[in-house]
């Protein structure tokens, strides 16, 4: 073995090596995501928020769905948040009990007065 076919041994070792642990920090990620959302976190999954096209992330609202949503609108400058805007989660007039995340929408927005 040549010392060029060695070299090329230990990038693909390398590389292998890479591609193993992409998912792992992939996953660390998403349960780092998960574990800052309280435990009352609306479910966007339950019947009221689906029925309200609640999303955790305005990003992933389908305007075409969805019409009345505009690029801007979370719930962070909606009317109906209750408690601190600025954190990353509050309450909301539309799902009591619940936490919202704060750029999260649902077709209830408001604009925010003052
Ligand atoms: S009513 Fe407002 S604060 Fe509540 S989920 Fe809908 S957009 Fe967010």
């Amino acid at each position: 073995m040549n010392k060029c076919s060695r070299r090329n041994i230990f990038k693909l070792a390398g590389a292998g090596s890479l591609a193993l642990l992409l998912p792992a920090v992939a996953l660390k990620t998403t349960q780092t995501a998960w574990a800052q959302a309280p435990e009352n976190a609306l479910n966007p999954e339950s019947p009221q928020a689906k029925a309200l096209g609640y999303h955790e992330h305005y990003s992933d609202v389908d305007q075409s769905v969805w019409t009345r949503f505009k690029d801007g609108q979370i719930c962070g400058n909606c009317q109906l948040a209750q408690g601190d805007v600025s954190a990353d989660w509050m309450g909301c007039g539309i799902f009591p009990g619940k936490q919202v995340a704060r750029e999260g929408w649902c077709n209830a927005w408001v604009a925010r007065q003052g």
